[in-house]
C-alpha cells in the first residue's frame, strides 16, 4: 500500500499550486500558531479554479486564523475538567473517550481540539500511559461504551488498531467501541482490508463514526472505503460540523446526508461549531442553524437527519440545538407543524 504524501507545512502547500510564495509567508505565523497538514489524496481534490471549493476551505490555513475572539477558550468543551488520567474524558458516566493518539492525517482549520492536537502536542500515548487509561477504564464498571477519538485514532497502524480493540474487548463491562475518524475522507487507502479486520472483535460490537462535512469529501474512494466497513458488518455513523462558507445551507446539507445514506452511514451528529481560537470565521448564528435544520427535516427521510447540538462551553454536555416543535405550558399546548402553524395539543 502507498501511504499518502503529507503536506505538513506551508511550503507543501505550495508545491501543491494551492498557496502562492507570497500567501506563504503571509501565513507563517498561522503555520508557526497550529498544526498544519493535508493529505495528497485531498490536496488533489481541491478545484484552484473553484473560489468557494469548500476543501479549500475547510484546509487551507488562512489569516484569520489569528484573530482571537474573548468568548473563544483553548479547551472549549472541557476535556481538561474531565480528564482522570492521560488520554481519557470522562464525562458521563456509562461511556468515556479514549485519546490514544494526538496527531491526524489532516488538519482541519476549524479544529475544537486545535490546541491539543498536532504532531508536536505531545498528545500520543506510550505504551505505559495507554496501559494506565486501559486501567482506569477497568476500574469503572459502570463504563460501557469507550469512544476512540484523538486526535484520529485511525492513524494506528492495524497492528496497533487490532491490538488496542481486543485489550478493550477483554473488558467485561465494555460492550461497545466507538472509533472517531476522519480517515474515510483524508486517506481512504489507509482503510484496507486489513485495517477494516484489525476493528473487528468477538465479545465487543464496534462502531465507526465519520466526520464528514461536505459531499465533495464523498469521492468514490471514500464511498468504497466506507463499503469496506460496511460489508465487514461495522455499523457506521457520521458527525458533521456546521461551517460558514462550507455547509451552511440546506441545499449542501440535504446532498451530503442524503449521500451518506446511499452508502450505509447514518448521521448522527450536526455540530453548531464549538467556541475554539481562531474560528470565528466559521461561525454559524444559533438562529441560521436552526432555520437550516428545520429546513433539513422537511425534506429528508427521518433516517438521514442527524441530531443538531451544541456542546455547552466548559463541558457539562451536549444541548439539543433544535427549535422545539412542543410549544406552551401543560393544559395549554401546541405542536408546531411543517406548514409552519401552532396546532393546538389536547391529550
Ligand atoms: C460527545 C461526547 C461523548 C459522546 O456522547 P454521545 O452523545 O454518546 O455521542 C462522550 N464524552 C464526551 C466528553 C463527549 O464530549
Ligand atoms: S480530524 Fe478532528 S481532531 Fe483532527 S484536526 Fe480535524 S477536527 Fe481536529
Amino acid at each position: 500500500m502507498t501511504r499518502s504524501v503529507i503536506l505538513s507545512d506551508l511550503d507543501g502547500y505550495q508545491r501543491h499550486e494551492l498557496l502562492s510564495s507570497d500567501d506563504v509567508e503571509t501565513l507563517r505565523p498561522v503555520e508557526a500558531r497550529y498544526a498544519i497538514g493535508l493529505t495528497e489524496f485531498l490536496a488533489n481534490r481541491i478545484d484552484p479554479a473553484d473560489e468557494v471549493d469548500p476543501i479549500a476551505r475547510m484546509f487551507i490555513p488562512d489569516l484569520r486564523e489569528l484573530d482571537r475572539r474573548e468568548t473563544e477558550l483553548n479547551d472549549p468543551i472541557g476535556d481538561e475538567q474531565h480528564t482522570p488520567v492521560k488520554g481519557v474524558v470522562h464525562r458521563y458516566p456509562n461511556r468515556v473517550l479514549l485519546k490514544p493518539v494526538g496527531v491526524c492525517p489532516v488538519y482541519c482549520r476549524f479544529c475544537f481540539r486545535r490546541e491539543m492536537v498536532g504532531p508536536e502536542n505531545g498528545g500520543n500515548l506510550s505504551s505505559s500511559e495507554l496501559e494506565t487509561a486501559l486501567g482506569y477504564v477497568r476500574a469503572h464498571p459502570e463504563v460501557k461504551e469507550v469512544i476512540l477519538t484523538g486526535g484520529d485514532p485511525f492513524m494506528l497502524s492495524a497492528k496497533r488498531a487490532k491490538s488496542l480493540t481486543q485489550k478493550i474487548a477483554e473488558i467485561p463491562h465494555v460492550k461497545v467501541i466507538r472509533w472517531h475518524t476522519r480517515m474515510p475522507v483524508a486517506d481512504p487507502g489507509r482503510i484496507t482490508q486489513d485495517f477494516v479486520e484489525a476493528l473487528r472483535c468477538e465479545g465487543v460490537t464496534v462502531y465507526v463514526s465519520v466526520h464528514i462535512n461536505h459531499a465533495r469529501e464523498l469521492s468514490e474512494e471514500t464511498a468504497q472505503a466506507l463499503a469496506r466497513m460496511a460489508d465487514a458488518g461495522l455499523p457506521l455513523l457520521s458527525q458533521t460540523v456546521l461551517l460558514r462558507g462550507v455547509n451552511d445551507s440546506a441545499d449542501v446539507l440535504a446532498a451530503l446526508f442524503g449521500a451518506l445514506i446511499e452508502n450505509r452511514v447514518r448521521p448522527y451528529y450536526l455540530h453548531h461549531p464549538d467556541l475554539a481560537p481562531g474560528t470565528g470565521h466559521f461561525q454559524v448564528s444559533v438562529d441560521e442553524g436552526q432555520a437550516i435544520y428545520s429546513a433539513l427535516r422537511d425534506r429528508l427521510s427521518g433516517i438521514a437527519v442527524p441530531q443538531y447540538v451544541i456542546d455547552i462551553p466548559g463541558g457539562v454536555s451536549k444541548a439539543n440545538a433544535a427549535r422545539s416543535d412542543v410549544e406552551g405550558k401543560a393544559g395549554d399546548l401546541s405542536l408546531r407543524g411543517r406548514d409552519g402553524r401552532a396546532h393546538p395539543y389536547k391529550p
